[in-house]
């Protein structure tokens, strides 16, 4: 068996100990002599096993190839970053002049350029102010507009985000009490009338971003709330800036606020295509009351946040909107063309791709992709990178929506190694 210390100092793995630090590459080479013990691998070959064994990064986080059919896939991180905002985010992840003013020497405001580029994106707003996520923009609205006070938000739209955490615990989380009027499928002005008082805080609309209410169903427009009397916070979740034809049921900040929200919340990383971070978009007072409130302290965002949100807002595009507005001819002619390389492996099937986590929950974009034996699912997964589908019909679906162009050899060669 080779001794540890005569591995370690193999000059291949001391250079992945540069890389990726001592500890990483020791347990590697720990596996490596297991697979020697095991009679899995030669003592000669232990070094190369344990090379084999490095993981890429130190950060343990595997980039995937999601080819789920859902763009927006909470489990997968959600948007993947556009190449301009993943070069912003290793610009700024050494000293950077995040909170700094160059051309004076003195302290400037934090992220004051993503801020610009983010008042510049939607002008309809009198000021704007990210934090962590959107449960952290309603946290902190909750508390600065309604402690102690009630919120007032209609049934159909008390909803629950995903791992058991539901906004309507969040907020009394926050010290605030919520006032539930209206039906799951009908809500009234009347019922928002009846319900205000000197003891709201504010009116909170939510979008229901991952259910539908069909039916007979009516709800009352941000519009028509701001007739009541108190603000009404928008809760559009998504994070569409301005609307989207492909997405018409999904509400957009511009037009949260032209209605009259006082302020709109959203996430940074659904269909914005960004980094996770909460948008709070509004009255220039509100959002300073909210800026200046001791909790916005603890929500703040990092400097590789606010170097992402920025570069998504002012660069190309992000993977999100391309994915959802990719062609769907194109998308079959990659996938026929997959098929025809892997022969009776695959076969190109047609698909439905969904928005997913993000928002848009009834809308389903025609899409295309490759299914191959269900059994293969697993190898795939452990595959380097990771190839991720989805299971229908005793089948396992590749679809191609979500799929970088350049990754269609990833696949093939994926499915290749794993059916043998
Ligand atoms: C996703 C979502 C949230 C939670 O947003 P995070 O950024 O994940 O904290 C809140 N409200 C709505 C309507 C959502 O869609």
């Amino acid at each position: 068996m080779p001794r540890t210390d005569v591995m370690l100092s193999d000059p291949r793995l001391a250079a992945a100990q540069e890389t990726l630090g001592r500890v990483l590459v020791k347990a590697a080479v720990a596996s490596a002599q297991q697979r020697v013990r095991d009679g899995l691998a030669e003592p000669g070959a232990a070094v190369d096993a344990a090379l084999a064994l490095l993981p890429a990064t130190a950060g343990g986080l595997k980039g995937v190839v999601n080819a789920t059919g859902v763009i927006v896939h909470t489990n997968l991180g959600r948007a993947p970053l556009s190449p301009a905002a993943v070069a912003a985010v290793a610009a700024a992840a050494g000293y950077t002049d995040v909170e700094f003013d160059l051309s004076g020497g003195r302290r400037a405001r934090r992220g004051r350029t993503a801020l610009a580029a983010l008042a510049q994106a939607v002008p309809e707003a009198g000021a704007v102010h990210v934090v962590n996520n959107n449960a952290a923009a309603l946290v902190l609205a909750a508390t600065v507009l309604a402690p102690g006070k009630e919120i007032v938000i209609s049934r159909g739209e008390l909803v629950e985000i995903g791992d058991g955490f539901r906004l309507p615990e969040l907020l009394e989380s926050a010290g605030s009490r919520l006032r539930e009027v209206g039906t799951t499928n009908r809500t009234a002005l009347r019922d928002y009338q009846d319900a205000c008082g000197p003891g709201t805080g504010f009116i909170l609309k939510v979008h229901p971003s991952n259910y539908r209410i069909e039916g007979f169903t009516s709800e009352v427009p941000i519009e028509r709330l701001t007739t009541i009397g108190p603000p009404v916070v928008a809760d559009i979740g998504s994070g569409l800036l301005r609307p989207d034809p492909l997405l018409p049921g999904e509400p957009d900040a511009a037009g949260a606020l032209l209605q009259g929200a006082a302020l709109v919340t959203a996430s940074g990383d659904k269909l914005l295509g960004g980094p996770q971070a909460g948008l709070l978009l509004g009255d220039e007072h509100l959002v300073e009351r909210l800026r200046r409130h001791p909790l916005a302290r603890a929500l703040r965002v990092d400097k590789l946040t606010l170097a992402a949100l920025e570069a998504t807002l002012r660069g190309p595009l992000p993977p999100v909107h391309r994915s959802l507005h990719a062609n769907v001819t194109e998308l079959t002619r990659r996938a026929e063309r997959l098929a025809r390389r892997l022969g009776d492996r695959a076969e190109a099937v047609a698909t439905i791709a969904r928005v997913g986590g993000g928002g848009a929950p009834g809308v389903e974009l025609p899409s295309a992709g490759i299914a191959v034996h269900e059994s293969l699912a697993a190898r795939l997964r452990s595959y380097d990178p990771p190839v991720v589908g989805r299971i229908t019909g005793g089948r396992l679906v590749l679809d191609l929506r979500a799929v970088e162009p350049g990754q269609d050899d990833v696949i093939a060669a994926a499915v290749e190694r794993a059916c043998t």
